[in-house]
């Protein structure tokens, strides 16, 4: 182990300090100090030896260092210019052995259709918050080598993306993480250990990448069913699904013929009950 390598607070102030880095919300700039934390987080990843791992937002560098050590190659993709440019700088001045691993892109990951090299099979970061859904959503859509993901996000989000039907919290990225994969809490995680400080606690989520369920229906039809059950989360079915199916009328009958009570709620159903509602619309 060269875990002498992990960034902790001191080490992170100095690099701060070097660049004139000065953290923002917008890009939801929150650094992990704690070599624990980077250490659990990249145990409960299980990041094998060799195993091609892209992080988004690798940031100053804490997660990068913990997963390079765990043997993983890295491709880290990075919307800040100046913390992209420092990220190989960083590696190669305290972990050199390491550095041949590592591959930074300069990039918005929400807009990101391709990635050099060999495909990634594991996703694993400290999302930007801001942007989290959209980023986790995006990488599993475009990116079918990824099999597995743990995140940390906003405690906030962590509960919607694992929340069952049925649940308060349950909504569209539940629904939408559905499709792709299993989803489970996987530990919460302090304010302590950032810098600097977040308002919002935060929680590691992990996805397991499955088959969606089986449907004629395309993603985007049984997306646009989800977004609209959810868009009136209090209406009926058959009321919240009149624009998509053109009329209440339709909307019933497309929900019966899928097995679907017209006068439940959203709320109520799995990815699957929404891909054959999908699947009776576009017959
Ligand atoms: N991984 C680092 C850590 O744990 O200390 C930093 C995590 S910080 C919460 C989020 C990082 O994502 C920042 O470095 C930020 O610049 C970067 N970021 C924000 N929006 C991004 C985007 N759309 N694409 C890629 N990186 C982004």
């Amino acid at each position: 182990m060269t875990t002498d390598a992990l960034l902790g607070p001191a080490q992170i102030r100095d690099l701060a300090g070097r660049l004139g880095v000065r953290p923002t919300k917008s890009l939801g700039q929150n650094f992990v100090v704690d070599a624990g934390t980077v250490r659990r987080i990249v145990r409960i990843a299980q990041v094998t030896p060799g195993e091609r791992v892209v992080e988004i937002g690798p940031g100053l560098g804490s997660l990068t260092l913990g997963l390079l050590d765990a043997g993983a190659d890295v491709l880290a993709v990075e919307i800040d210019p100046v913390l992209a440019e420092q990220l190989p700088l960083t590696v190669a001045e305290r972990a050199p052995d390491l550095a041949g691993r590592l591959t930074v892109l300069t990039a918005d990951a929400l807009t990101l259709t391709a990635l050099p090299g060999p495909p990634p099979t594991a996703l694993v970061a400290n999302l930007p918050y801001n942007v989290a859904v959209p980023v986790l959503l995006s990488f599993l859509a475009r990116f079918d080598s990824l099999e597995r993901v743990l995140v940390m996000v906003q405690a906030e989000v962590a509960d919607r993306l694992v929340a069952p039907p049925g649940s308060r919290t349950y909504g569209i990225p539940s629904a939408k993480a559905a499709w792709y994969a299993s989803a489970r809490s996987a530990g919460s995680i302090g304010r302590a250990v950032f810098w600097p400080v977040p308002r919002v606690d935060s929680s590691l989520v992990a996805l397991e990448r499955r088959d969606p369920p089986p449907t004629t229906a395309t993603r985007q039809e049984v997306f646009a069913v989800v977004d609209a059950a959810f868009a009136q989360r209090r209406k009926m079915l058959r009321s919240a699904l009149a624009g998509v199916a053109g009329s209440g009328a339709a909307a019933a009958a497309a929900l019966v013929a899928a097995g679907v009570d017209p006068t439940s709620r959203g709320e109520r159903l799995d990815i699957a009950a929404f891909a054959r509602i999908a699947e009776q619309l576009h017959r």
